[in-house]
């Protein structure tokens, strides 16, 4: 069959959107038609070379829609399925998914290949194969994925919607809730409040911090993250130090979580140094892959015994967690309506990307047209 994708062809390029052959499922696969896709920082990456991925590429890893097909083999999902799309499938066997990590899952490996499970293409251009972002490519009407990538959801839930559930909203959430620990009477730090940070807030909220303060440099950052629960917000990273030193009477922050667009050395630096004794840094956010983006003294580390540490999708399950997040969508404890700034079409890919990158959008969201 045919459908209609963005594609990035090298790096450096626009997405192009470009009609492609989609193969039939294969054993496991499914095809979906995706409702709606998430603009993610991380497809950013990919375009400016940030992270290394093989080309030509469908891109989109925040996906959502319904299962039109399955192949041969398939048993977590079936024809009619609302399925909400995890960009790390999960086996439920390897070490990871049997430890509580599914997160990291081993099938994860080639999520920038973005090829399936048995190393072959389904989206194909020219004879050409393209790849799937994190092997699902959510910037296109239809394509083929693993059922290892489908969390079934109810049919209720508007799809528009819950589509922030397959990885901005549980990767902010979890890294306050499961990476930074975040408990009753704490205080936060969120550096960074878009389509991850925000939801960070969300979380540390929710599970009862005291001071929650959000620094970015932008007043409609600050301003939606006041109103899903941040206490403070500050500017910038000085301001935010100041803030800190304030509300703890000079102890400093129980943990700081990175969540800026692109990290680098000065925003580690600043969570590092917004911490209390014993407290943490979690970096969610991602950098060039080739640069250096840590560097820290050692001896503040183990003196203040500090910690820093990362996190993949908020070290959260997706098989557990992306329902869940949905569950407290419905009881009103974790707003995604509010996240959504602006819609766009496939067409307007690009306009979507520049808008991220003017900080115009908490999260924008393509809604496909079938
Ligand atoms: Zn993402
Ligand atoms: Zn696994």
């Amino acid at each position: 069959m045919k459908t209609k994708s963005a594609v990035l062809r090298g790096t450096g390029q626009d997405w192009e959107v470009l009609e492609l052959e989609l193969d039939p499922p294969k054993e496991h696969e499914v095809l979906i038609r995706y409702v709606a896709a998430g603009l993610c920082h991380s497809d950013e990456h990919l375009r400016t070379g940030d992270m290394p991925a093989r080309l030509p590429l469908v891109g989109g890893h925040e996906g959502a829609g319904v299962i039109e097909e399955v192949g041969p083999g398939v048993t977590r999902v079936k024809k009619g399925d609302h399925v909400v799309c995890s960009f790390i499938p999960s086996c439920g066997h390897c070490r990871w998914c049997s430890t509580g990590q599914q997160n990291l899952c081993d099938l994860g490996a080639t999520i920038l290949d973005g090829c399936l499970l048995d190393g072959t293409y389904r989206f194909h251009l020219d004879g050409e194969d393209v790849g799937g972002m994190c092997m699902l490519g959510t910037f296109s009407q239809y394509a083929v994925i693993s059922e290892h990538s489908c969390v079934a959801i109810d049919d209720d839930l508007p799809l528009d919607r819950a589509v922030l559930v397959g990885c901005g909203v549980p990767t902010g959430w979890g890294s306050a809730v499961y990476s930074a620990g975040v408990t009753a009477g704490d205080t936060v730090v969120i550096y960074g409040i878009g389509g991850i940070g925000i939801n960070a807030v969300q979380g540390a909220r929710f599970a009862g911090a005291r001071n929650v303060v959000a620094v970015d440099p932008l007043a409609n950052k600050r301003e939606k993250a006041e109103e899903l629960g941040a206490t403070h917000s500050a500017a910038s990273a000085e301001e935010a130090q100041d803030l800190v030193t304030q509300l703890t009477r000079g102890v400093g922050a129980d943990s700081a979580i990175v969540t800026v667009g692109v990290v680098k050395e000065d925003v580690v630096e600043s969570a590092f140094n917004a911490i209390r004794k014993g407290g943490s840094v979690t970096v969610t956010g991602l950098g060039n892959m080739t640069e250096k983006t840590i560097h820290l003294n050692g001896s503040m580390l183990t003196l203040f015994q500090k910690r820093i540490q990362g996190t993949l999708f908020g070290s959260a399950n997706p098989m557990y967690d992306i329902r869940k997040m949905l569950d407290l969508y419905r009881t009103g404890d974790v707003k995604l309506d509010e996240l959504v700034t602006q819609t766009y079409r496939l067409e307007d890919i690009n306009q979507g990307y520049q808008d991220l990158l003017d900080g115009k959008n908490i999260r924008g969201v393509i809604v496909h047209e079938h």
